[in-house]
């Protein structure tokens, strides 16, 4: 069973600042994913800390719910496997041949993405005799990693004679652009709008026709493809059901973020964190007098200024400086000043900000979209860079 906390306190040791995540939110994000893919199964995306919401709160709540786990190494499965979950675990990202036993040994999915690899793991299997699952990855226009469709027939040739050892249970590809659309609204010199059709960028329907392609080889031979067929990540969730397939891949979505601004909402989800911190100092400063590192801001009359003890090793963008805002006993702050490593300064003018006064980071009306747009950046590097020092604190679990 889950332990739930439901209540948030101080204890001792444990910092003001910390992220708190909404675990409920989560699961109503993936019931409302879960609704409108059915009935696709869901690959539940847990890398990189669970885009930053600690992956040892969100794994052992979440995976009940989930079809298939998605990590990006082989260490995130390992680290799954450790905590003593048990469901089926893919790891997506590029595979050393020397990383290949902890495949066998933890029960990880591999994801081939050459004819090499996968000759070397049907190679270690059989001489280990132990299983192992492999879903075949297809490089559709991501050129990242995987097989290009142009060269996937010797890659699934090499699948079909694989020993007992290893099962094909999948073959997958991924999008480069799922939620970018070929064309895009730009400001003329004379300020007039003018449309540009991207020609340098590959569009989904071109990737899920290549996908298809591959698909067809099994066809032509008479063989079954492998029973997972996978696509679609958070964008093609969202707007293209012809990628759905067997399984869906929606990472930032699950988190109850979209992947891009524009993107039709077809899915109702919400973000689950709230990243909170304590005014740590407050006094009032001369006007004239600079806040923090390089003197980049200056009070022009007498101001107050609250400290936050948070900065950019907690994953609070140095890039903020002087962009950000915060929220203080309700109202909204700017942030003053350089961002310091472990605090920065807001600025709240006449009011009555006092030490120990709640400050929220992002969450209750601040978006992840932005902070996004004041440290420069996208949401999902917002969610993944609050580093390890913050603590995360599970609420809202089902008892
Ligand atoms: C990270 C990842 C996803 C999820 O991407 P989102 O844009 O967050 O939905 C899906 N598939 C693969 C292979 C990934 O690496």
């Amino acid at each position: 069973m889950y332990v739930t906390l439901c209540e948030v306190r101080y204890n001792s040791g444990m910092r003001p600042t910390y992220l708190e995540v909404n675990l409920s939110q989560l699961k109503q994000n993936l019931d409302n994913i879960r609704a409108k893919v059915a009935p696709a199964k869901v690959l539940v995306v847990l890398k990189a800390n669970a885009y930053g919401h600690g992956v040892d709160g969100v794994a052992p709540f979440i995976t009940p719910f989930a079809d298939y786990i998605g990590v990006a190494i082989v260490e995130e499965g390992i680290h799954l496997r450790k905590m003593g979950i048990t469901k089926p675990i893919l790891v997506m990202g590029g595979t050393l041949r020397e990383q290949l036993p902890d495949f066998l040994d933890y029960d990880l999915t591999l994801a081939a993405s050459s004819l090499d690899l996968l000759t070397a793991v049907d190679q270690l299997a059989q001489s280990t005799r132990k299983q192992l699952k492999v879903h075949l990855k297809i490089d559709t226009g991501m050129e990242r990693i995987g097989v290009r469709e142009y060269e996937a027939e010797p890659l699934i040739e090499k699948s079909l004679a694989c020993s007992q050892f290893v099962r094909i249970e999948g073959i997958f590809t991924h999008f480069a652009n799922s939620e970018v659309s070929p064309s895009y609204i730009e400001e003329t010199a004379s300020g007039e709008e003018e449309e540009i059709l991207r020609t340098d960028i590959v569009p989904a329907s071109l990737q899920l026709e290549r996908f298809q392609e591959v698909l067809s080889i099994y066809e032509k031979r008479s063989v079954p493809h492998p029973p997972i067929r996978h696509m679609a990540n958070s964008g093609a969730t969202l707007s293209l059901p012809e990628s759905y397939y067997d399984m869906v891949r929606p990472g930032v979505l699950f988190y109850g973020v979209y992947p891009a601004r524009d993107i039709e909402k077809t899915i109702d989800v919400k973000p689950a964190m709230t990243w909170k911190s304590k005014v740590v100092y407050s006094k009032v400063i001369k006007p004239g007098r600079s806040v923090s590192y390089g003197s980049l801001w200056h009070a022009e009359a007498e101001t107050r200024i609250a400290t936050i003890p948070c900065g950019y090793a907690d994953g609070y963008f140095r890039r903020m400086t002087n962009q950000g805002r915060v929220i203080i006993n309700g109202r909204s702050y700017p942030q003053v000043g350089r961002v310091c490593m472990d605090q920065f300064m807001t600025n709240v003018g006449a009011d009555d900000v006092q030490v120990g006064d709640e400050v929220t980071l992002l969450g209750n009306g601040i978006t992840p979209e932005e902070l996004a747009d004041w440290a420069g950046t996208n949401e999902y590097e917002v969610m993944t860079n609050i580093s390890a020092r913050v603590p995360r604190v599970f609420v809202g679990g089902v008892q």
